[in-house]
């Protein structure tokens, strides 16, 4: 055994307890783990209860685990736990540590570290590894940060808020409600089914939920009903991409169609198969100047004139086109007025891209506010695709609320002070 600096020591290890005294330390039978010798003291010599003097009664020893600079060189701490004795009372009383829990052999600081740790996109078994401490402890410190008391506070709502569902345990879909502005989650349902979203919301007073204005969502008719029964004075609105997603997907489909209808070798199949990103692009986007060779075509064109010369295959093909196109073209411009008179529009273009329509006929309202509103549904997406990103660095969970723990802990929304930090450990 060799001596230690108490003082140093503490400022190497970042231990601000002044009960606990460092004498010694020596290399454990593996030669690899450093066991520092401690002792920790009791700061009384009375007794609490009756006053009277307290007699030494012996060290409790404990073993306990402490923060490594490197996992592979583990720290231990040799705690002497000071026990003094009443003989009035007969109680005895134990020397205690804010580094250390009742019953722990785990110190706070690893806890703590643990609980940083997963708020950063690490399966937990790296964590285990880094931290020096079993998977189980990893996910017991987890369990621990879900039970902590949850205040849900039901008298406030967002002004603007967003809802979509996301494929999470056992493939099911869960409800996933964001704010607009902040993007902090709101919360997440189990499922989607609408009398749990209905029990959820209307555990807010009505005053609340009137002041929501606007609700954003995918082209879903199951979640408008919804909205406008809970929330009365909102405005729906349809997602600005899923809007573009769908007239894509339709005006493709005319194309294909289109295109099958010649042989291999033409080159209006040539035209329609090969260059359908061209088709997507925004037309005042196109490359009007510029010659390139497509080796398809063996020809020298710009990609305007690609465009120009496939769509004169098919005079149907050419109106979805040009409906794609302004109506995209409007929405970016925030012009809700056109817009309103392109879903009026009865030129024939197929039936696909018809079905479109009628769907967007059937939800003007909430189209055209896509137009006129600044709100999209890119921060509920866009936590989707951070969760997914958690699920699959876990390999998926099974339990529910520990992939809602883990989410709430890697989002911002768990601020993590210091002191919440300890509540936990
Ligand atoms: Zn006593």
């Amino acid at each position: 055994m060799s001596s230690l600096d108490d003082y140093s020591t503490k400022l190497l290890l970042d231990i601000k307890d002044n009960n606990l005294v460092f004498s010694g330390f020596y290399l454990a039978k593996d030669h690899v783990t450093k066991v520092l010798i401690a002792e920790l003291i009791l700061p009384i010599t009375s007794c609490p209860n009756c006053h009277d003097p307290l007699v030494h009664n012996g060290h409790c020893l404990s073993h306990i685990h402490y923060l490594a600079f490197d996992a592979s060189k583990p720290i231990q701490i040799e705690l002497h736990k000071q026990r003094l004795y009443c003989r009035t009372c007969h109680r005895s009383f134990m020397a205690t540590s804010p580094l250390i829990n009742k019953h722990c052999f785990i110190a706070n600081p690893v806890k703590q570290k643990v609980i940083n740790d997963l708020t950063v996109d690490r399966s937990m078994k790296d964590i285990a590894c880094s931290d020096n401490v079993s998977s189980n402890t990893v996910l017991r410190t987890l369990i621990k940060f879900k039970k902590q008391p949850q205040v849900d506070d039901y008298d406030y709502l967002p002004e603007h808020i967003g809802v979509d569902e996301f494929r999470g345990v056992n493939r099911q879909l869960h409800f996933i409600c964001v704010d607009g502005d902040s993007h902090q989650i709101i919360k997440i349902l189990p499922t989607r089914l609408k009398k749990d979203i209905m029990a959820f919301f209307e555990k807010f007073p009505l005053i609340v939920r009137s002041k929501v204005k606007t609700v954003t969502m995918d082209l879903n008719a199951y979640y408008q009903d919804i909205a406008h029964a809970l929330f009365p004075n909102a405005q729906v609105i349809i997602d600005r991409f899923h809007i573009v997603q769908m007239l894509n997907r339709s005006f493709n489909q005319l194309r294909v169609q289109t295109m099958k209808r010649f042989d291999h070798r033409d080159r209006r199949y040539i035209l329609l198969k090969y260059y359908w990103k061209s088709y997507l692009t925004p037309y005042n986007k196109l490359e009007v100047k510029r010659v390139k060779y497509y080796k398809h075509l063996r020809d020298c064109m710009t990609q305007e004139q690609i465009v120009e010369e496939g769509l004169d295959a098919s005079p149907k093909l050419r109106a979805a086109y040009d409906l794609m196109q302004t109506l995209r073209q409007s929405l970016t411009e925030h012009d809700s007025k056109q817009m309103a008179k392109l879903l009026k529009s009865r030129a024939d273009v197929g039936g696909q891209m018809k079905t479109t329509l009628k769907t967007f006929k059937r939800n003007r309202k909430a189209v055209l506010n896509a137009a006129t509103s600044k709100y999209s549904n890119g921060c509920v997406e866009g936590t989707n695709r951070r969760i997914k990103q958690i699920e699959r660095t876990a390999y998926g969970y099974r339990n529910f609320s520990n992939l809602t723990a883990r989410i709430m802990l890697e989002s911002k929304n768990a601020v993590l002070k210091e002191n919440t930090l300890s509540k936990i450990a």
